[in-house]
């Protein structure tokens, strides 16, 4: 292996059906989870499959950006997000009915909020701008109309946007090559991590954005959130019951009371996909709650509990 080899993602949606299919024979207890939300991530796989990076107009980034991007600025606060208007109706359209499928507490809503923007009761345009511009007013007034709160609405853009964020994060990625990031949160939208995977001799450390799916490279042995590298004040949960054993662990900073999802990838030699792998990790992710920690970021199937 280099010195600074990659982790090997599966990002098509038929790569994570079989990562999902694979999940569930390999940990039966799993299946309800999986049945649930695969489908959401398969689903927003498909979506990003039908956009581009040439999409993405490239952004004129000034010395004073790249300046303010080294104090830690992410680049999309920099350069605002991609408009997505035109594909919006089709990224609900693909994305929602699974979403309503996966949170049953609140699948009326969604229904609703899909509905709204098929019949262009709710403007695709008006959506994309009130949620790039965080528009609360706007926000309030459209989850009023869908008979839902704000914070689902929110939810249920925000699930939409995903694809496009990751595409944007795609188109990006060789713009930030040359410049360093030495920080926890993602360099293109701001999210801290949702996995860590370990990689290649000296156990480099590649952080997973949970939100676009961006990677990057971080110290080894160091809390994204907090930068603790105390090593008294680290604490590591591992499985034995799970197949990949000693491979997968929580990571938690008692510092900064979070954790974080690890995984040492030296043994896989296929693309694996991060967020089906997390997925896989949820009984260590439940044993750290018990604890009292709370993750670093919520994955999708632990949040609107
Ligand atoms: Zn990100
Ligand atoms: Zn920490």
């Amino acid at each position: 292996m280099n010195h600074n080899e990659r982790i090997s993602h599966e990002k098509t949606a038929q790569g994570i059906q079989a990562a999902l299919d694979t999940l569930a024979m390999h940990k039966p207890e799993l299946s309800p989870l999986v049945s649930s939300f695969g489908p959401v991530l398969v689903a927003k796989a498909e979506m990003a499959s039908h956009l581009t990076e040439n999409q993405v107009n490239e952004p004129d980034l000034t010395e004073s950006d790249w300046a303010r991007f080294s104090r830690g600025v992410h680049l999309f606060a920099i350069t605002g997000l991609m408009d997505f208007q035109q594909a919006f109706k089709q990224a609900a359209r693909m994305i929602l009915p699974s979403m309503a499928e996966a949170f049953p507490d609140i699948r009326l809503e969604i229904e609703a909020i899909e509905r709204n923007i098929a019949d262009d009761s709710l403007d695709a345009a008006d959506c994309v701008l009130a949620f790039m511009k965080n528009d609360t007013r706007n926000i309030n007034t459209f989850a009023a109309l869908s008979g839902t709160t704000p914070d689902i609405f929110r939810f249920a853009q925000a699930q939409v946007a995903e694809p496009f964020k990751e595409i944007q994060a795609r188109a990006f990625a060789p713009l930030i090559e040359a410049h360093q990031w030495p920080h926890g949160h993602c360099p293109m939208c701001g999210s801290l991590p949702s996995v860590a995977g370990i990689i290649g001799e000296g156990e480099q450390c590649w952080l997973q954005c949970a939100v676009c799916a961006h990677e990057w490279r971080f110290r080894s042995r160091t809390c994204p959130r907090c930068e603790n590298n105390n090593q008294n004040l680290f604490e590591f949960v591992f499985d034995q019951e799970s197949p990949a054993k000693d491979a997968e662990r929580v990571t938690i900073c008692k510092l900064c009371n979070t954790y974080l999802l690890t995984i040492d990838l030296s043994g896989h030699s296929d693309p694996v996909n991060m967020d089906v792998a997390a997925m896989g990790m949820t009984g260590l992710d439940i044993q750290a709650r018990e604890k009292g920690y709370s993750p670093q970021t919520e994955m999708l199937w632990n949040q609107m509990e």
